[in-house]
């Protein structure tokens, strides 16, 4: 179950040498901090956290699971 999970909503963080800018999905950041903070990212409503206790908290409030 939670490997299902992570595959839907983990986006892995990837450099790219050419735009010197992390790639999570299809977003863009500047930093890997920045990266890190959106790596986890709602399949209902795209909205992304830091972590997957903070995605998990938002899917409970937002979307009843
Ligand atoms: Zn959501």
């Amino acid at each position: 179950m939670s490997s299902i999970k992570y595959r839907v909503n983990h986006n892995p963080i990837l450099y790219n040498h050419l735009t010197k800018m992390y790639h999570v999905g299809r977003r863009f950041f500047h930093t890997y901090s920045d990266a890190k903070a959106n790596q986890w990212q709602c399949d209902k409503c795209k909205m992304a956290f830091s972590s997957f206790k903070e995605l998990k908290t938002h899917k409970t409030g937002k979307h009843s699971y």
